[in-house]
Parts: C-alpha cells; structure tokens; sequence
C-alpha cells in the first residue's frame, strides 16, 4: 500500500512537470511537483523505517515530510497570491523540523513522531486556509481544495492524538493503530483529488488570462473592437446611453515628425487620460488605429458632451516630452445617443461616427453631438 503511495506521487510529480514544460509559466506547478517528490521520499524512507527502524530513517522520514508539506504549502501562496514560495516553505518545514531534531537526538522517537504528525497537521491546516481564503475565484473547486487539504490535516492530527493517548516517549518502531491506516487511505484519496483540482483551476485560470487578453489593447490597456462587440452589441440603447467616437488630430504628422515610439505614446497618453476622467461604469475601446470609442451608459446629453469636452481638453492640454521639444496633440469627437424606443450598437456607432466626421471637417479639436438621425 505504502508503494502504491509513493508510485502514484512519482506520476503525479511527473505529470505537473510535463504541464509546466508546456507552457514554462505557472511555476507554482514546480513547486508543487517537487513537494510531491519530496513526499514520495517520506513514503519510501518511511516504508523502510517500518521493515527496519533506525534513528537515521527516523530522522530522514520526518525530514522529508515536513519539506514536502511545507513546499505544497509554498506552492498554494505562489497560486493563490503570487508570492514567491522559498520563504514560506523553507520557514514553515525547517520550524517543524526543528521542533523534531532535540527530540530525536534524545532518543525520544514517540515524542518526534506526534512533533512530526502536529507540524504537518498545522502546515496542512495553513495550506487549506490559504486555498479557502482565497476562494472567490473560483468558490467550489476552491473549497473542494481545502476540504481535502483540511481531511490530509485532520488524518494527521489522529495519528499525533493516538500517540498521545498511548503515552509512550519511545517507540522504537512505526506506530500501528487504525489512525495510521486512516491517514494512508486519506492520503491516496486526496492525492489524486487534489491533483486533479489543481490542474483544473490552473487550466481555468490561464484561460480567463486569454480571454480577458484577447480583448484587451495591450498598447494603451483599453478595450479592443472584439470587446465592443461582445459587451454592447445586443444592447439596446436607450435615451440616457451615449457612444463618443474620438479620432486624433493629425496624429500621421506625429509619427512622421517624431516616429512611431512617440506616436505610440500619445496613443497611451490619451487613453490616460480619457481613463482618468470617465466613470466607473464607462468603457474605453481602442477601435484600432488613432480612434477610439467611450460607452457611456446612464447619462443625459449633457453629462455625455461635459465628459467628452473635459477630455478632450485635458488631452489638448496634456504636453509630453520629446527630443524635438514639448509635444501636444488635440482630438476630435463626435457623440451618438441612443433613444426612447432602444437603438442598436451599429445606430449609435454611425451617429457618433458621423458627428466625428462633421466635427473633422468643421475644423478639428471640436466635439460633435448632433443627434444625428439615420434615414430609414
Ligand atoms: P485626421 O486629423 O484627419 O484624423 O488625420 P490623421 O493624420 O490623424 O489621420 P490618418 O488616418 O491619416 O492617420 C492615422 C495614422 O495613425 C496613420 C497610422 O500610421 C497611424 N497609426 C495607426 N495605428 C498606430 C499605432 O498603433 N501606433 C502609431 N504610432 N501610429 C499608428
Ligand atoms: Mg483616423
Ligand atoms: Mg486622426
């Protein structure tokens, strides 16, 4: 039973190490497998030290033990919060080691086995509240995490309060007691669910990472075209909804002036600072190019041209620095209403972009809002 523990833990290992070789990102992934290395020595020196017992794979199982929970204990704040695991581990596995050494040394192994099942009772404990705590990601497999963490915990703490019960210092051998069985069965069972659950939320993860990628601008971190579509593009819009389309002004001489790196960064800037002065429900989409969109939802006409003008003032305002001295750049923009009776994304977009035009050919650094009506 013990080295189907151990065989199991070695597949295992082996499989998180082949999922982070695919991607060579979520590192938290290595240090997991090597926690679970680190566990399938425990099981093996542990299997040994039940046909021979000796002081040296005494010391050896316990120390393996506490370096594998401690690095699974790493690897669940590398997940959870990004930090990186080798403080955790080393303190929380060297704390439970350390407790253990004066206690083997003195020739108490009963003493050194309930320092050893306690220890991995805490650190068990502390992995599964680390996993519990940070749950609103993605609650039920969460929870599932540290429910089998916490059952891994508690089968410990039997086998620490057995010894206890049983009052001996010194052993001299493994302890048999239905609470050792308990905790091997509870290991095989958990070790494949947790397994599992973990390479599922990380799976789950680095898709939401593409998801919310693929719609995002990595240049100026607005909303892309993709994004416009899949949040407005089945909405109604009624009459206290506005769409503001924003073109740069002569944003070509920028670049032909002072290179694409600049340009690049006027792109950035203006998104700042139309960032800076829209609301918490507004959203900001690079439509591609120089232009750009805002989606302002409940708000009245003149709310809608405030915000529009603070921005486009600030903007026009807004000087960076450049080798060929001090540059600024003003936009144009038109804005769209939607109306009683709901209009669809595409109205509004041709409104907005037809007050846009107009407001280019007006002359630039102007701002548009016509409720522009189409025909038919
Ligand atoms: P107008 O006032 O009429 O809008 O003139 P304009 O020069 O701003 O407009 P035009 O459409 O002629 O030029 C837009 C320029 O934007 C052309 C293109 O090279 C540049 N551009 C598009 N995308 C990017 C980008 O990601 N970075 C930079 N630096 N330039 C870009
Ligand atoms: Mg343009
Ligand atoms: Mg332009």
């Amino acid at each position: 039973m013990l080295l189907a523990v151990g065989f199991s833990g070695v597949c295992l290992s082996a499989t998180l190490l082949g999922v982070w070789t695919s991607t060579r990102r979520d590192s938290f992934l290595l240090t997991w497998a090597f926690g679970v290395l680190l566990l399938v020595g425990h099981v093996l020196v542990y299997w040994n030290y039940v046909q021979a017992p000796s002081l040296p794979l005494l010391a050896g199982f316990v120390a393996f033990l506490a370096a594998g929970l401690a690095f699974l204990y790493g690897a669940a704040r590398q997940f959870c919060s990004g930090q990186s695991p080798l403080r955790s581990s080393l303190l929380a596995g060297l704390t439970v080691f350390a407790l253990e050494v004066p206690l083997l040394l003195a020739g108490y192994d009963g003493a050194a086995m309930m320092v050893e099942n306690f220890g991995a009772l805490t650190v068990l404990g502390l992995t599964a509240w680390v996993y519990f705590r940070h749950r609103s990601d993605a609650p039920i497999p969460m929870v599932a995490l540290a429910a089998m963490y916490m059952a891994c915990a508690v089968s410990f703490g039997l086998c620490g309060l057995m010894l206890v019960l049983n009052g001996r210092w010194t052993i001299g051998h493994a302890p048999q007691n239905w609470a050792e069985d308990l905790s091997i069965m509870v290991a095989v069972a958990s070790m494949t669910g947790i397994g599992a659950l973990s390479l599922a939320l990380n799976q789950a993860r680095n898709a939401a990472r593409h998801r919310a990628a693929s719609l995002r601008d990595p240049l100026t971190g607005a909303m892309n075209r993709r994004a416009l579509f899949s949040r407005h593009g089945e909405r109604s819009f009624g009459a206290y909804m506005a769409i503001a389309m924003f073109d740069l002004d002569h944003f070509k001489r920028i670049n032909d002036t002072h290179g694409h790196a600049t340009g690049d960064r006027v792109l950035f800037s203006f998104a700042e600072v139309a960032r800076r002065h829209s609301r918490t429900n507004d959203d900001l989409i690079r439509l591609g190019g120089e232009e750009f969109a805002l989606v302002m939802p409940r708000i009245t006409e003149e709310q809608a041209q405030a915000l529009v003008r603070l921005i486009s003032e600030d903007f026009a305002a807004t000087a960076m620095t450049t080798d060929l001295g001090p540059l600024s750049c003003t936009v144009s923009a038109g804005i769209g209403f939607g109306h009683a009776e709901g209009a669809r994304l595409e109205e509004v977009l041709h409104k907005a972009d037809a007050a846009l035009y107009a407001a280019k050919r007006n002359g630039r650094n102007r701002i548009e809002y016509k409720n522009w009506r189409l025909v038919g």
